[in-house]
């Protein structure tokens, strides 16, 4: 008898019918002897519907009741498929974060969590039941409803996993596993095995949003065997190796990821002296804007140009803070741009083998995409591009690094 954790993404509760179909997949689980805890996200389009009602009401909603508000999607579902289980003899039951309890920090919006409390899950679990449990919340130390950041709910299994040290953690989602690229934007990515949990680290943090960050820090921490798979159709999925040994397909490069939501500052003609970095950056850093790449270049009078990027929605402020002292600097002026994207190509492969980068660079040139900034590791290389160009860069360093499909392949809808 196994001890699984199973994630349903948005789309995958999105209806009723979508909700029948995950039942009846968890009711042949069931049937096996598993013991089975169910986490859920909201409907999908929930969320944003519910985050749209509170900015049509105010610019600057609290951050306590807006993690009020948005948990509910997640307890809409967790009810629904609970009810649905019930129609399939199953005896399931629902538990919000805080009923487990899931105990966070108190950083609304963007909580973290801090312990889980498995005495219940366990009791309920030895009573034969299904639990199924709200993605997405926690509570804090005073009982106040906290919620993850957006994806959260994959953090919510993986952490839940971790707490009751199940055999593994399965994220069901709308595609059938992890690509070599996101299969939305390139027709010809490819389902990838197994993937290193290093290579997935760098994919979720490069912006492939097929899973949060967080969960995949979490499945390292605590060694949570990770697989994420499709819960449109049957197949095994992509599981995500601790042991890099263990990924059979090595090739160089496993994926390109990408994303949009970054932007870009530059402050020119700064004088060249020691400090500089710091009286740019710290003020930005102290309003809790996390800097992204970083770019500074000395030019003939010995003044700098220095560009930096942040998240998109953090544009504005760090905009307000570099006006307050940018005339302290003696800089000339400053400019942003917010219409960048972020190309990174990500590999354990890229260890042992050079030349990655200037290939990543010829083929960019070979289509006309500018570069304006490179930042690598010792496993990515990213690039910050024009936003105009991203779905051909994607698509160009695609095929550069010999991920497309073959023709004959398998399927990937
Ligand atoms: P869920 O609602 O189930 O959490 P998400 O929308 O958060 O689903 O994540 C699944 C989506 O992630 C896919 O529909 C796909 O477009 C996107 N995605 C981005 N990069 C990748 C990738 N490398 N492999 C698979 N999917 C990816
Ligand atoms: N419902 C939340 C979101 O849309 C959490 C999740 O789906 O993982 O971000
Ligand atoms: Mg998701």
């Amino acid at each position: 008898m196994a001890l699984i954790v199973q994630k349903y993404g948005g789309t995958s509760v999105g209806s009723v019918e979508r909700i029948e179909a995950v039942a009846d997949r968890i009711a042949k689980n069931h049937a096996t002897g598993d013991q089975l805890i169910v986490v859920v996200s909201a409907m999908s389009g929930e969320t944003n519907r519910l985050l749209g009602l509170a900015s049509d009401l105010t610019p600057d909603p609290s951050p306590r009741e807006l993690d009020v508000l948005v948990s509910t999607g997640e307890q809409v579902s967790m009810a629904l498929l609970s009810m649905a289980l019930h129609e399939r003899g199953i005896p399931a039951l629902s538990l919000k974060g805080s009923q487990v309890a899931i105990r966070t920090d108190s950083f609304h919006n963007k909580a973290r969590i801090q312990s889980i409390d498995d005495r219940r899950l366990r009791s309920e679990l030895a009573a034969g039941k299904v639990v199924v449990v709200a993605g997405f919340q926690g509570v804090d130390e005073n009982g106040e409803t906290t919620t993850l950041g957006r994806g959260g709910s994959d953090t919510s299994a993986v952490a839940l996993a971790a707490a009751i040290k199940a055999d593994e953690c399965q994220i069901y989602t709308d595609v059938d596993g992890v690509y070599t690229t996101d299969p939305r934007v390139v027709d010809g990515a490819r389902r990838l095995e197994s993937i290193t949990f290093e290579e997935m680290l760098e994919m979720a943090s490069m912006g492939s949003k097929v899973l949060q960050l967080r969960s995949v820090e979490f499945a390292g921490k605590y060694s949570v065997p990770l697989r994420v798979l499709s819960s449109f159709k049957e197949g095994p999925g992509t599981l995500i190796s601790m042991d890099e040994d263990n990924v059979m397909e090595a090739p160089t490069i496993a994926g390109i990821a990408f994303n949009r939501d970054e932007a870009k500052l530059t402050v020119i003609g700064v004088p060249d002296t020691p400090g500089v970095a710091y009286q740019i950056l710290g003020p930005i850093g102290e309003a809790n804007i996390e800097v992204d790449v970083i770019l500074q270049n000395v030019g003939d009078e010995g003044k700098t140009d220095f560009t930096f990027t942040v998240a998109r929605n953090d544009l504005e402020k760090a905009e307000r803070i570099l006006d307050s002292y940018v005339d302290d600097l003696g800089a000339m002026e400053w400019r942003s741009d917010s219409k960048i994207a972020k190309v990174s190509v990500v590999g354990v492969g890229m260890r042992s083998h050079a030349g990655v980068a200037a290939n990543m660079f010829k083929a960019l040139a070979e289509v006309g995409v500018n570069i304006q900034m490179i930042s690598t590791s010792e496993i990515k290389i990213s690039v910050i591009i024009e936003e105009k160009f991203l779905e051909l860069a994607v698509r160009t360093l695609h095929s550069a690094f010999g991920l497309d499909q073959e023709e004959t392949g398998e399927d990937n809808s």
